[in-house]
Parts: C-alpha cells; sequence; structure tokens
C-alpha cells in the first residue's frame, strides 16, 4: 500500500479533478495537495478548494521545467494525472491541443516523475483514462475488460490510448510506479456545462431546446463523479504497482432514457417548465459516434471492494440538487467563457 504525503494532482481546476480534491483532503487528514493547472476553459478557480492543506499552481504539464521545480519544491511523492482536453467534440473540430496536452504533457510529468524518483518504490504515478480507449460495442457484445485491444475512434480517445501506453512504457521500462483507471462516462458537481447532463439540465430549467445526437440510441455507463474519485483514491493508496482497473457505474440507459429522466426530475424541482421533454430536439450525430460502451468492475470490486455508492437516480437527484445549490459557481462559470445567459441564472425554483 501507499501512503502518500505530497500528491501533485494535474487538472485539479477541471470537473474530476476538482472532486478529487475534496475526497482526497477527506480521505487522509495529513495528505497535503499541490493542483498544477493551465485554466483553459475547461478550468476554473472556482472548483479549487480552500484549505490550508492546498495549494494552487496554474501552470502547463507540458513545460518540463515547471513540473521538475513542483516535484523537488514540494517533495512529490504522488501525482494523480487528470489533466487533459476532455471534450469529444473538441477533438473533432481541432485536434492538436489534444495530442499536445494528452500526448506530449503525459509525457513530460512520466519524465519528470523518472528523473526525480529514481528507482524509488514508495513513489505512485497514477493515470486517470477513459473507457474510450476501447472503442465501441455492437448491443449484444460483453462489457469492456482490463484485456480488452484498444480500439479508440475519435482524436480524444486515440490520445488518451497513446498516454496509457506510455505510462505502461514508463513502468515496462524505466520500473516507475504506475496504476491506471479506465472510467465510464462521469457525472456531477463542478461539470462544465457542454457536457450532456449538466447541459440538458441547464437548457431545460431556462426553457430552450435540449439537443440529441442522431436517434438517441448510444449507450453510456454513467457513474457518479464522487465514486469514481474514491475509486481513484483506492487504487492509488491500495492497489499493487502496475495495476490497472475498469470503474462503472453499471447504469446503461441510452442517452434518450437519460434525457427523459432528467425532465422528469426537473419537471418536480421546477414544475412551471413542465413538460421538459417537450425541448427535445434531434440534431445531427456526431462523426465516428461510438454507438455503446460497457465496463466490466468486477476486478475492482474483488481486489479493493470499490463499488459505487450512487445509484443512477440518487446521483441525478445529487446533480439537479447541486446546480440548484450553486448558482454562484454557475455565474462565474458563464462569465469566465463569456457562455451565452442560458447557461447561467436564468431560470427560478
Ligand atoms: P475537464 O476538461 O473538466 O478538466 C481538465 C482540466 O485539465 C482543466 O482544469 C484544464 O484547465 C486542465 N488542463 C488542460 N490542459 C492542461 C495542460 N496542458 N496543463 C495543465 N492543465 C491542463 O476534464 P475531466 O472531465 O475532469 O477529466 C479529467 C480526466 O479524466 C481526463 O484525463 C479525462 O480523460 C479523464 N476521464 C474523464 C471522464 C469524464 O466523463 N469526464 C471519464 C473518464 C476519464
Amino acid at each position: 500500500s501507499f501512503q502518500p504525503s505530497a500528491l501533485l494532482i494535474t487538472g485539479g481546476a477541471g470537473f474530476i479533478g476538482a472532486n478529487f480534491l475534496r475526497v482526497a483532503l477527506a480521505a487522509d487528514p495529513s495528505v497535503r495537495l499541490i493542483t498544477l493547472d493551465a485554466l483553459t476553459y475547461a478550468g476554473s478557480r472556482s472548483n479549487l478548494v480552500e484549505d490550508p492543506r492546498h495549494t494552487f499552481v496554474q501552470g502547463d504539464i507540458a513545460d518540463g521545467e515547471i513540473v521538475r521545480r513542483l516535484l523537488a519544491e514540494h517533495e512529490i511523492d504522488g501525482i494523480v494525472h487528470f489533466a487533459a482536453e476532455s471534450h469529444v467534440d473538441r477533438s473533432i473540430l481541432g485536434p492538436a491541443a489534444f495530442v499536445q496536452t494528452n500526448v506530449v504533457g503525459t509525457f513530460q510529468l512520466l519524465d519528470a516523475a523518472r528523473e526525480a524518483w529514481g528507482d524509488r518504490q514508495d513513489v505512485r504515478f497514477h493515470h486517470v483514462s477513459t473507457d474510450e480507449v476501447y472503442g465501441d460495442l455492437t448491443p449484444e457484445a460483453p462489457a469492456f475488460r482490463e484485456t480488452t485491444p484498444y480500439d479508440p475512434s475519435s482524436p480524444y480517445s486515440a490520445t488518451k490510448a497513446a498516454s496509457d501506453h506510455l505510462v505502461r512504457a514508463y513502468a515496462r521500462t524505466y520500473g516507475l510506479p504506475v496504476t491506471i483507471t479506465n472510467c465510464s462516462n462521469n457525472y456531477g458537481p463542478f461539470q462544465y456545462p457542454e457536457k450532456l447532463i449538466p447541459l440538458t439540465i441547464l437548457r431545460a430549467l431556462s426553457g430552450r431546446t435540449i439537443p440529441i445526437y442522431g436517434d438517441g440510441q448510444q449507450v453510456r455507463d454513467w457513474l457518479y463523479v464522487r465514486d469514481h474519485c474514491e475509486a481513484i483514491w483506492q487504487v492509488l493508496t491500495r492497489a499493487a504497482s502496475g495495476a490497472t482497473y475498469n470503474v462503472g457505474g453499471g447504469n446503461q440507459p441510452t442517452n434518450l432514457d437519460l434525457v427523459h429522466r432528467i425532465c422528469g426530475i426537473l419537471d418536480e424541482r421546477h414544475p412551471q417548465g413542465a413538460p421538459h421533454v417537450r425541448l427535445v430536439e434531434f440534431v445531427t450525430d456526431r462523426p465516428g459516434h461510438d454507438r455503446r460502451y460497457a465496463m466490466d468492475t468486477t476486478a475492482i470490486a474483488r481486489d479493493l471492494g470499490w463499488r459505487p455508492r450512487h445509484t443512477l437516480s440518487t446521483g441525478l437527484d445529487a446533480t439537479v440538487a447541486w446546480i440548484f445549490d450553486n448558482r454562484e459557481w454557475l455565474a462565474a462559470i458563464a462569465r469566465e467563457n463569456d457562455l451565452d445567459d442560458w447557461i447561467a441564472t436564468q431560470y427560478t425554483d
């Protein structure tokens, strides 16, 4: 097992990283956290935690100098690597940033860690990756396992696959102590409103149309973000060096079902807009759109006893409640990014 004293959290100002800061501070009363984040459109200071054990540094993971300086200055003994370009649609419009951050950035981190840590085995590099590296599944195919061959479809998933390979190569070639988690689609607090669930909630609450790609029959395996962060913490602190685990929620609605469920929750919380489902509008499908993902989480349940605490229904309720309770956060995100006013505070309880 690994007990970190100072963790470098890359991408801690993004969606999952922000949730992980909170999970890690609560899980270990002595750990120190140093967030390194470039604050791209997806990162925001308003996602960070105010805590004497947390330090924020603005910088690029592909800048080897900054990374080397932080590793030495803060005596970092663990890296939890979230920073990435993460939105599939943006990777189709502009793949260059994805190659730069996801591939070159991951390489720079690995190389700095190897240099700083030498042969030490009391250290850890945890890489946060995605189920999208496995490509997609036909409706009847079994869920992805850790041994499923890589077959990425989009520039996003191809760069994440490349980064996974680099992490494994550093373990195999240089003996760097690494772990990897590949997780399905996350949702929950602090998610940037371009992603399906917050987008649906915010557009519906402001009476705008809810866009659904293609026929809406794409299937995703949704996991509440806090459950993902707990899984990362368990793997970081308890898994064997070199291990990879698949993480998922075991919830596999179609996108259309999911949007209908969200509309049902909103009808109760915001009856003046009901029925929200009338706002659904089908739009041209994303090119190369994967039809189905599903994760087999037998290994992490067996080895580490991890299971999601949230069902889709409790997770969606918590997400909607969070959005209602955090309008200043939404307003800050909208201001920083010049988002259309529908994303901000155009709705009432
Ligand atoms: P996000 O886009 O919300 O956050 C990414 C963060 O990384 C942002 O704060 C951004 O400012 C920062 N960043 C981007 N480029 C950087 C750079 N060059 N240097 C430093 N910081 C940089 O992403 P997320 O949804 O929180 O995802 C985090 C990680 O989890 C990613 O690696 C992603 O591939 C993986 N993942 C996400 C999901 C999901 O459903 N969101 C599922 C599985 C895996």
